[in-house]
């Protein structure tokens, strides 16, 4: 008989795929993209077939235990598709696959400990020093099958840790161990009980089965009336009662059955429906996109769309167009962007074609939500960044909204970028890519400079909305008082001692919208109460213990938190450094600026948003309901409410502090500070009301305020792509990041360095540039010592990306052969996170 081998991937941090025998009687069920169960150390774990052979050069090949699915689980062009993440992110296989499925429908094997069938004669031997041993063996005897897990077993004693005791029982083979699957989240069924006699001859069956009880009778006659009854209703219905259901299925006269029920999210929204023509500029860009499209040729598309420009709407009439085809789509969103606003948009239009996959989802929702993409149920899905790996079949077009977003880079293993992922998908399926924003990232405006990519735009805004005014407030500047009467009398009446991060222009105007019932936005982008706790003795600025990163004080709870790691303590006002008590709170967090509106403004119904306060999806979607509707006056928040709202009402944004992350160690501070105050600036105004945006800043002499100003993007760009230029940054590079990290400061220094004469040796064309290691801005983070490598790949020189892969890979096995444990490295290709 010939033999088979399967190439496994495993969910593990290697790089590898693993081979196991195939045994005869699974021969017939191997398939690729099929998960399987194999055994990997004492474990058995799951696993992805990614091909199969008939022939291995290795000895001692294990097993497979099992074939999990009757189908495959990954169409051949989405495995294609994970080997090449793999190999352009320099990342496992085995994450990248396992990135394609969500994670809880994944089986375990869990280990049971029960007793041998000799064990009391090995008892009579065995010498044990601890005591415990014997009560384990008691408590096991109580329940021999299937025993017990470890945890279940730690939990009866109240302790934390019986490894020690289980090693020896099964050492002294006294305990055995039987590994059992478990799959953490199951389908959900709901019982439907259906009558099983004929209605017409109800009072005759009561006779012929005796039935007495008044209850029974009642019930009969209730189902007689009913197709099917939905058992989980039966509390809420008081003529029926389990018993004489029971009775009643006991008899005959009932029959059960069980229906799959499919879990989801409320994605309600008071917004109604709303019958729209596109205008000239939607048109065209709908006209362009669905040509591409019918062509079947894989081909990318930029939108650049100022802000309420309605891009969203061509999205929906490109998309049904291209589902009448035969196709299907693939939407993604920023995580924050996936308001509820935007899937109701969807849900009108393709109702129940549509799965929604974010981070908020339950587990069941996930396994529900796969289960009607895989079957074909739903032919749109929309998701943040790893709904780039949906299992569609024959994607038509692939959308990417707010393509400028950084939450599209995944920033742990594997680091992909889903923007660019989706391209490369869409070229997989030869189906069209369109990404949208108003302020696109330069390295997409580039690429739809040199014909790379089709530039469409979408000039202004819908509805003849104009965008809105922004001002300027520079704070270091003395502030002017205008000459408008009303605004200078008010002005006098603001006392600036008790008034401190809001300006009085901002007070003024946002006092107007209050008089008008008009919306107010307010951005402050860092949570908590004070930015940081600063000592006047010493100049000492409190550092969390773990990480190079400042305490931020909030106020509620008494704290002072790092917002990496979670680490935090109680406030004190006594400082670490010099014992003096004279820490001061300095700077504001959205804890404190909603505290300076609630104070000026008490009447005002203000919300605040942040990830301190939206803890659930159910809250979030509250407050925007609320501001939604006129019940929330001011909503203040982190750059959660800069994009993707669409609240007609607004017609004031203030800006508190514009400068944060302005003057950060990244050379994409500039871009970043002009995308989020740009879209920011876009919620307001956007129906009949005109729109006004106050940005505070105290570098009002920074250009890119200028171009903010006066919403112009492209000189901002025509800026900003010269720099790139001279300073060979993307797009005009690849960005890789190699960085160790380590407990042990010397250890990844050390490494980094050594890590920098193997890359520079590695280069023999002399292609790269390669800067002198450096400790990022966050040197250490959650106890760990980090040091990073900062090159350049010309793309000039090496258009294909293949030089970069042939030295990544290489640098790869370097670190697998030399480098100790003790260092973590990794590679992080297209970085976008330099700190
Ligand atoms: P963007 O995503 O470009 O910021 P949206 O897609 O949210 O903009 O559209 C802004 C608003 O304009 C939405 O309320 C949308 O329903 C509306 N809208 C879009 N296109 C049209 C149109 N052609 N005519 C009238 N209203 C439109
Ligand atoms: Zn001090
Ligand atoms: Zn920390």
């Amino acid at each position: 008989m010939r033999e088979l081998y399967a190439d496994i991937a495993l969910n593990l941090p290697v790089d590898s795929l693993f081979t196991y025998r195939v045994p005869d009687h699974l021969a017939d069920k191997v398939l690729p993209g099929k998960r399987v169960l194999a055994g990997f150390g004492k474990k058995v774990i799951t696993g992805i077939i990614m091909g199969i052979k008939d022939f291995t050069p290795m000895e001692n090949v294990k097993d497979l235990r099992a074939v999990i699915d009757d189908e495959s689980m990954i169409p051949e062009e989405l495995m294609t598709f994970c080997n090449w993440i793999s190999e352009y992110y320099v990342a496992p296989i085995g994450e990248v696959m396992f990135s394609a499925i969500p994670r809880n429908i994944n089986i375990k094997s869990e280990s049971y400990y029960s007793l041998e069938e000799d064990y009391c004669e090995k008892l009579d031997k065995a010498r044990f020093d601890d005591e415990l041993n014997m009560e384990i063996i008691t408590v096991i005897e109580n329940n021999p099958y299937p025993g017990f897990t470890k945890r279940q077993l730690e939990r009866k004693f109240n302790t934390k840790d019986l490894s020690k005791q289980l090693r020896q029982l099964t050492n002294e083979k006294i305990v055995r161990t039987d590994s059992y699957y478990s799959r953490p989240t199951q389908p959900k069924y709901a019982t439907f009980v259906l009558k099983n006699f004929d209605e017409e001859k109800i009072d005759s069956i009561i006779e012929e089965n005796k039935i007495k009880s008044s209850r029974m009778i009642e019930a009969l006659k209730v189902f007689s009336k009913v197709n099917e009854f939905d058992l989980s209703g039966i509390k809420h219905d008081n003529r029926i009662s389990k018993s004489s259901v029971d009775g009643l299925i006991r008899k005959g006269l009932l029959v059960t059955k069980k229906v799959r029920t499919l879990r989801d999210s409320d994605y309600s929204f008071p917004e109604a429906a709303k019958k729209i023509v596109l205008n000239e500029f939607q048109s065209s860009a709908f006209d362009r996109i669905f040509s591409a499209s019918e062509k079947n040729e894989f081909k990318t598309l930029l939108i650049h769309g100022v802000t309420g420009s309605g891009k969203t709407e061509v999205y929906i009439n490109v998309i049904r167009k291209i589902l009448e085809t035969g196709k299907t789509a693939i939407v993604l969103v920023p995580e924050i962007s996936l308001t509820p606003q935007l899937v109701h948009r969807f849900k009108i239009v393709f109702d129940d074609q549509v799965g929604v996959i974010h981070s908020k989802l339950s587990d069941g929702e996930k396994l529900d939500t796969y289960d009607r993409i895989v079957s074909g149920k739903f032919r749109i899905v929309i998701g943040a960044r790893s709904a780039i790996f949906a299992p569609l079949k024959k994607i038509g077009i692939i959308i990417v909204d707010e393509e400028h977003d950084t939450s599209y880079k995944q920033e742990n293993s594997p680091r992909y970028n889903a923007r660019d992922a989706a391209i490369y998908r869409a070229f997989l399926n030869n189906a069209v890519a369109v990404l949208g924003s108003a302020t696109p990232s330069v390295e997409s405006y580039y690429n739809s400079t040199t014909g790379k990519y089709e530039l469409l735009s979408l000039p202004s805004r819908v509805n003849d909305s104009d965008l809105p005014e922004i001002k300027i407030v520079d704070l270091s500047e003395k502030q002017v008082i205008s000459d408008d009467e009303e605004k200078k009398d008010f002005f006098d009446t603001i006392d600036r001692v008790r008034v401190k991060f809001l300006s009085k222009e901002l007070i003024f105007e946002i006092g107007q919208r209050l008089v008008k019932k008009q919306g107010i936005i307010i951005l402050q982008n860092r949570r908590g109460y004070h930015s940081y706790l600063e000592c006047l003795n010493c100049g000492n600025v409190e550092m969390c213990r773990r990480c190079s990163i400042a305490l931020t004080y909030h106020k509620f709870f008494e704290i002072m938190k790092c917002h990496y790691c979670g680490y935090s303590r109680r406030y004190t006002k006594v400082c670490t450094v010099c014992n003096s008590d004279k820490l001061i709170p300095k700077g504001a967090g959205t804890e404190r600026v909603e505290e300076e509106l609630k104070r000026i403004f008490p009447s005002a119904a203000i919300a605040r948003m942040d990830s301190d306060t939206m803890t659930s999806g159910k809250i979030y979607r509250r407050v925007l309901n609320d501001f939604y509707e006129g019940k929330i006056d001011i909503l203040a928040g982190t750059q959660m409410i800069s994009k993707g709202l669409d609240f007609p009402n607004v017609t004031l944004v203030g800006v508190i502090n514009a400068d944060i992350g302005l003057l950060n160690p990244d050379f994409r501070a500039t871009e970043r500070t002009f995308q989020i105050l740009t879209q920011v600036s876009g919620r307001s105004g956007r129906s009949v009301n005109k729109g006004e945006v106050i940005i505070q800043t105290n570098h009002g002499d920074f250009n890119v305020f200028a171009d903010i100003r006066n919403h112009d993007y492209k000189k901002f760009y025509e800026k900003e792509i010269l720099i790139r230029e001279q300073l060979n940054y993307p797009p005009f590079s690849r960005l890789i990041v190699i960085e160790t990290k380590s407990e042990d400061k010397a250890l990844a220094e050390g490494k980094i360095k050594e890590l920098f004469n193997v890359v520079s040796q590695l280069d023999a064309l002399k292609l790269m540039q390669i800067l002198p290691p450096h400790p990022p801005l966050f040197a250490k983070l959650k106890d760990k010592f980090r040091f990073h490598l900062l090159i350049k790949f010309s793309r000039a020189n090496d258009a294909s990306g293949n030089y970069m892969k042939r030295i990544l890979k290489e640098v790869n096995e370097y670190v697998k052969r030399e480098i100790t444990k003790k260092v973590n490295v990794s590679v992080d290709v297209d970085a976008v996170n330099l700190m």
